[in-house]
């Protein structure tokens, strides 16, 4: 079992993260904000960056060449759907999308870019400086944001 403190300051026990957010053993911090069969949508739940979304697949898999067609398919069309509502709420203009395969269960990390990030050059060279600052400048302000803007992405999705 791994333990992590989430960024709303609850402690969640895991078996797989990913594993067991698509199977609803484990709340994503303000819920899950899409599902379907194979896929989730949620916040990520260590990393405290205002509509900072996980795109995970359900079935425990390592990398994106063990997906089917119809996965790969629709992981795409789940992706350019998340994209389009953290642009349609205005969050952001542009994202930055992650994948680590050293990861044990595939998910793919869709950070949009936000203002503060230009001191960075919003440039992923700057990723570890990037997430380290957000830990600094994360407070209850940032936290009521990032719960609005996992709001907003659920009604944003039901459209
Ligand atoms: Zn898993």
């Amino acid at each position: 079992m791994n333990k992590t403190i989430d960024i709303l300051g609850e402690e969640k026990l895991f078996d797989c993260m990913g594993c067991d957010i698509g199977s609803h053993k484990m709340t994503p911090p303000g819920g899950l904000i899409y599902e379907d069969d194979l896929y989730t949508v949620s916040q990520d739940p260590e990393i405290p960056i205002v509509g900072l979304m996980i795109l995970g697949i359900k079935r425990h898999i390592k990398s994106i060449n063990e997906l089917s067609r119809d996965e790969r398919m629709n992981l795409m069309d789940i992706l350019n759907l998340t994209i389009e509502n953290l642009k349609k709420i205005g969050l952001c203009s542009e994202v930055l999308l992650l994948e680590e395969e050293r990861s044990s269960h595939f998910h793919m990390w869709i950070l949009p870019i936000l203002p503060w990030m230009d001191k960075f050059d919003k440039n992923a060279r700057n990723i570890d400086d990037i997430i380290n600052y957000t830990y600094e400048i994360y407070n209850d302000e940032v936290k009521e944001e990032l719960l609005n803007t996992i709001d907003k992405l659920k009604e944003e999705f039901k459209k």
